[in-house]
């Protein structure tokens, strides 16, 4: 490990040497949570007692400045604001609670925390303009994020320092590369997301049953006018011509209906607005362990293009479907398919960016309802007088063999009941939560929980076994082509570090 390579002392040794012993407000980056903690522990133990020195730098600096009051101004005002060293050292990384977060990064910002140790997931939206140092403790994983990271320090214009810790058998190398297989997920894991993404719906058979019934009219008709026929003229071959009408062809009778291509232009400008919005996305949710997204020039945006359009061939021009509203539970997804949350987001972002747009992504949302009775099993079925998503859910056990009268509470998944009854959510789930207040006031006795923070997003229920088959192939190539561009950035920094 780095320790081993007498990192860690040169680390201790640089803080309190002539250039790094002088600076109040230094960020040391690590790629690993576990190291900021136990790095920043070490320095609070390390440099106890150990008093800043005097920083020539910044005094010669306003001596030379052009207006020797102005200046001595600034430099009084900046030691009001500036509340007196209080810290030496904590660390700060995306695992611990938002309150702790917010406690490093305000005594940092005024000025009462010298050192950060921190993954990338701290400097996002820092607003200090005189961070004074910048240490590397890890290499990080693209010049890109280097850049981006070491330009945190001297934004006031005054000298800042960095350092970049570079353990050249290339162990952070490993480490960083590994990260990035981790991340990574394999066809079958892509399979069980589609499958949670689309699950069958019944449009497709109700679409049927809607073309048999047209057809059953037509025919109804048909023989109507034969037997007007008929009566006119005896001889006329009745039976052949509704053994030919028997057979209907829908595919063929919808697509004729419903010519529609002219939108396709429109729907690639979209796409490029959403591809800048996921860009935002993910730079949120960057940390060392999360999942970056390489944009690297031209080469790579003309692979995308090309992809899309090769995607985009070969599919149907209008489905019988037109989507749901679904929701997956984070916590049981994360879980089910062991990818982190932003990691699912990303592939949901993908089928999102498809030129079909499999996905539309909505805001997260609470997808579980729980309903509870205290005065029990009678209350229940009142309820379904007054508030039709109950009934709805109570129906359909019933018919599916459950004994309701004796239930007393119900739980479901108030997204689906909501799009099966073409109700909006928001109001479904206001019209819930108002269950729990009776109309003459107080108290109804019924509580009602919303929980279980979900993915929420509108997809298709149509999609044939070989399109599904298609869609994650697609998002399998995806998943491997970032890998490999994470892969060669990493390999290039490295080598462009070493040097
Ligand atoms: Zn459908």
């Amino acid at each position: 490990m780095p320790d081993v390579n007498g990192q860690w002392p040169a680390l201790v040794s640089l803080l309190k040497g002539d250039r790094f012993g002088c600076l109040d407000s230094i960020i040391v980056y690590c790629t690993r949570r576990e190291e900021t903690s136990r790095i920043s522990a070490l320095l609070r133990t390390c440099l106890q007692g150990v008093i800043l020195k005097e920083n020539k730098n910044i005094n010669s600096n306003s001596q030379a400045e052009y207006n020797p009051i102005g200046q001595k101004k600034k430099d009084l005002a900046r030691k009001k604001i500036r509340k007196p060293l209080k810290w030496q050292a904590e660390s700060y990384h995306a695992g611990l609670s938002s309150s702790e977060r917010r406690r490093v990064q305000n005594n940092f910002m005024c000025g009462e925390l010298r050192l950060v140790v921190a993954t990338v997931a701290f400097g996002m939206g820092l607003d200090k303009s005189d961070v004074r140092g910048i240490i590397h403790y890890n290499m990080p994983k693209s010049f890109e994020s280097y850049v981006q990271e070491i330009g945190r320090a001297g934004r006031d214009g005054e000298p800042a320092h960095c350092h970049l810790f570079l353990n050249p058998g290339g162990e952070d190398l490993h480490e960083l590369r590994r990260h990035i297989h981790s991340d990574t997920v394999d066809y079958f894991t892509v399979k069980k997301l589609v499958q949670k993404v689309f699950p069958p719906c019944k449009c497709k058979q109700l679409h049927q049953k809607q073309l048999a019934l047209e057809q059953d009219m037509e025919d109804k008709e048909m023989m109507e006018m034969m037997d007007m026929c008929d009566q006119e003229n005896l001889s006329a071959p009745t039976q052949q011509d509704v053994e030919h009408t028997d057979s209907p062809e829908p595919s063929t009778a919808q697509e004729s209906s419903h010519p529609e291509a002219a939108e396709l232009p429109l729907q690639d400008c979209k796409d490029e607005g959403k591809e800048m919005q996921l860009e935002e996305q993910r730079v949120k949710h960057e940390e060392a362990e999360g999942s970056i997204k390489p944009k690297d020039g031209e080469s790579q945006e003309a692979d995308w293009l090309k992809d899309q359009e090769e995607e985009s061939i070969d599919w149907p021009k209008e489905r019988v479907c037109h989507t749901h509203e679904r929701a997956i539970p984070m916590e049981a997804t994360v879980e089910a398919l062991d990818v982190t949350e932003e990691g699912v987001e990303t592939l949901l972002c993908y089928l999102e960016l498809h030129p079909q747009r499999f996905v539309e992504l909505l805001h997260p949302t609470l997808s579980v309802c729980k309903i509870g009775c205290y005065s029990g099993p009678k209350q229940l079925q009142k309820l379904t007088k007054i508030c039709p998503p109950i009934a709805v859910v109570l129906a359909r056990r019933r018919m599916a063999g459950e004994r309701v009268e004796t239930c007393d509470q119900l739980e479901f998944d108030v997204v689906e009941v909501a799009d099966t009854m073409g109700w909006q959510l928001s109001l479904v789930k206001r019209g819930l939560r108002q269950l729990q207040w009776s109309s003459v006031g107080g108290r109804s006795g019924v509580s009602v929980e919303l929980s279980s923070i979900s993915f929420y997003f509108r997809s298709f229920g149509d999609l044939s076994d070989e399109e599904m088959d298609r869609v994650c192939q697609f998002l399998y190539n995806r998943v491997q082509n970032q890998e490999k561009t994470q892969i060669y950035q990493l390999t290039s920094s490295f080598k462009a570090f070493k040097r």
